[in-house]
């Protein structure tokens, strides 16, 4: 009973590495229909009769989707394109100055049944996932991205290492087999390296 399919890929996920806990800033980026803020909204908040806008502990829940979300309990939703600053500006708004625990992309582009096309697409979507995590992200933070394999996800891959403690590769059971989509779980964000950058 979830809006869509992709909610078991997180739950497996979650179950496996423990991703989603009480009392966290968690922004996802790519989360229309909202399935995943479906998924986060019941762990995080079991009583079913929270008002959708009352924080009932800590946590802070932002959704972000060109397209439009229905509400979900306990979950900001913001409608626009993740890549623009106008966008990121809102979630920056929300999260008034907090910083984050969480960061999820599952965000895909429409897909031009070009494999290359899609897998440059989808790269340049995990980028940019990236670099608001480095401007965001908690030290120990976590951040947990979809991409497209193909010719430059070892590059990508490189970089995570750089930045997250542990980079583990994973294809949840729930993805498709046919699909290429795999996903990098990104674990212990270590702010010291981007520190040293600024
Ligand atoms: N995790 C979602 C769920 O469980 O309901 C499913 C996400 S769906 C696979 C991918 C989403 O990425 C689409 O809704 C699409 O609109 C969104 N998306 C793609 N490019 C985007 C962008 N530049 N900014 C915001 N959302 C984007």
């Amino acid at each position: 009973n979830f809006r869509a399919r992709s909610a078991y890929k997180l739950q497996e996920l979650d179950n496996k590495y423990n991703l989603i806990t009480p009392n966290s800033v968690i922004v996802d980026c790519g989360a229309s229909p909202g399935s995943w803020c479906q998924y986060i909204s019941r762990k995080i908040f079991p009583s079913k009769n929270v008002d959708v806008d009352v924080n009932v502990d800590n946590s802070l829940i932002i959704a972000v989707d060109l397209l439009p979300i229905d509400p979900i309990t306990g979950v900001k939703i913001i409608q626009g394109d993740f890549t623009e600053l106008v966008t990121q500006q809102k979630i920056f708004d929300l999260l008034n100055k907090r910083h984050v625990d969480v960061i999820l992309n599952d965000m895909a582009p429409n897909f031009t049944g070009n494999h290359f096309v899609d897998h440059v697409r989808s790269m340049e979507l995990c980028e940019c996932s990236l670099t608001f995590a480095e401007l965001v992200l908690k030290p120990g933070g976590t951040f947990l991205c979809k991409f497209l394999m193909g010719e430059s996800e070892s590059e990508f891959r490189n970089k995570l290492k750089s930045k997250f403690k542990k980079i583990r590769y994973e294809k949840p059971h729930s993805s498709r087999n046919k699909s290429t989509e795999g996903y990098f779980v990104c674990l212990e964000f270590n702010k010291n390296v981007t520190d040293g950058m600024t």
